[in-house]
């Protein structure tokens, strides 16, 4: 399978290609050239299959060509090593729960896929994997790549301008896992970073990649609990929806790429914070990005959504098409507090910020529409968000095991300044 840029359908790169740059050079987003389609057969007995087996077909579609039949039964297997349940929280109304891996969030999916493929992809060589985070993407990234050989993580994260879990999650780990304590803010990683990928020098003694959230290794795989969630729905006559708490549009764009394999979804909720570029957008407006506004569901506190071109790329760029299949609404934040606490006092279920903002935008697209089936995508444990789901409750969050675990581990850093010569200097010594 060849990859295209979404800024020039006719620059075309192999899987390798496209997984190790993350972005094309005119900064499009690869997709895939074709998208390949799931026979009818698999696709009715998709409720006959587990996860793992889903993950083969689907894996096997899109990747076949360019990986064995052994690399891909080890590649989804190390990917799905954890659960997705569906839970039924009301009538005709689900949840697909994708917290249940070692950072409880479903950005493990991606990495998790993505680690495996790029040390499958590389072999000899060893890659350096360059994240600068402000928290979630750092934890996803390190436990995602965690011992998996081939490949080290350098995390670069701003000292003092994360959470003490957050921290805990990518600087206790060790082995491959190397994280730097910036004497700056965010930017500074960020900069640091990108100043490596442009410097000759270290560019030829030594292999550096990114795992973004745009690299097709992670947003791929995402595909793969839809049709999970699809299969373990209840068989009738009712229109599937599934509402998606968008940021950058990566999974949404999972859902639709999985919708244009051939499993029969009728349509999509992109539900957002009041960060509403694209439910504007559907409703007419001009996509236009605008600075990102603070609130409680802050992995989605996004206002240029990277992944909105790879929405209208599986539209075959039909924007009527996009409109008609995608409805967004966005919702303020006391709204979500308000119906975080409706839903726990009237169904027991405790849902975190993100999941809640899905939930109301289901909720929106039900009330002008009858006979559906919804799925609410559940995109992180309300522990990670303990602070504002704490205070909507009056109550406390009991935190999983594995993530109390984190917080009794030993930080292991290395301080760095604000200076990119710091930071080069640490890679060459490596
Ligand atoms: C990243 C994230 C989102 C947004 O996902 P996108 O793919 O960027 O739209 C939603 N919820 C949580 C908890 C996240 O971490």
């Amino acid at each position: 399978m060849k990859f295209y840029s979404t800024n020039n359908k006719d620059h075309k790169v192999s899987l390798k290609e496209a997984v190790i740059k993350g972005l094309a050079p005119d900064q499009g987003l690869y997709m895939p050239e074709q998208i390949p389609q799931l026979p009818a057969s698999v696709i009715e007995n998709l409720s006959k299959l587990s996860f793992q087996e889903i993950g083969y077909e689907v894996i096997g579609a899109i990747f076949g060509e360019d990986l064995s039949h052994d690399e891909i039964t080890e590649l989804v297997d190390h990917t799905l090593a954890f659960d997705a349940p569906l839970v039924e929280v009301e009538k005709d109304i689900y949840t697909l729960e994708l917290f249940h891996g070692p950072t409880l969030a479903f950005k493990d999916f991606g990495a998790r896929f993505c680690s495996k493929l790029m040390s499958m992809l590389v072999e000899e060589e060893k890659v350096r994997v360059l994240v600068a985070t402000s928290g979630d993407t750092g934890s996803a990234v390190a436990n995602g790549f965690y011992k998996v050989p081939g490949v080290e993580v350098i995390i670069l994260y701003p000292s003092g301008k994360v959470s003490v879990l957050q921290e805990k999650q990518f600087t206790t780990l060790g082995e491959n896992v190397k994280a730097l304590e910036v004497d700056g803010v965010f930017d500074d990683c960020q900069r640091m970073v990108k100043e490596a990928f442009l410097d000759r020098e270290l560019n030829e003694k030594m292999l550096l990649t990114s795992a973004n959230s745009i690299n097709v290794a992670r947003w791929i795989p995402q595909c793969l609990y839809y049709f999970y969630a699809y299969s373990r729905l209840p068989k009738n006559s009712k229109k599937v929806i599934f509402s998606v708490p968008s940021g950058n549009f990566g999974n949404i764009a999972a859902g639709i790429l999985a919708e244009r394999m051939g499993l029969p979804i009728d349509g999509f909720v992109a539900s957002t914070n009041v960060n509403k570029v694209v439910p504007d957008y559907l409703k007419g407006v001009p996509f236009r990005a605008r600075p990102s506004l603070q609130t409680i569901s802050n992995s989605m506190d996004v206002g240029n959504p990277s992944n909105f071109y790879r929405l209208l790329a599986l539209y075959g760029g039909d924007e009527d098409l996009l409109k008609e299949k995608v409805k967004g609404y966005f919702f303020d934040d006391a709204t979500t507090r308000e119906v975080m606490k409706e839903v726990k006092d009237a169904q027991g279920y405790v849902m975190d910020p993100h999941g809640a903002v899905a939930y109301l935008g289901l909720k929106e697209y039900m009330e002008s529409n009858s006979d559906v089936l919804g799925v609410f995508l559940e995109t992180a444990h309300p522990g990670k968000f303990r602070d504002v789901v704490e205070a909507v409750h009056q109550e406390e969050v009991i935190l999983p095991k594995r993530l109390a675990e984190f917080l009794e581990g030993k930080k292991k850093v290395e301080k760095l300044p604000n200076d990119f010569m710091a930071f080069k200097k640490y890679l060459m010594a490596e």
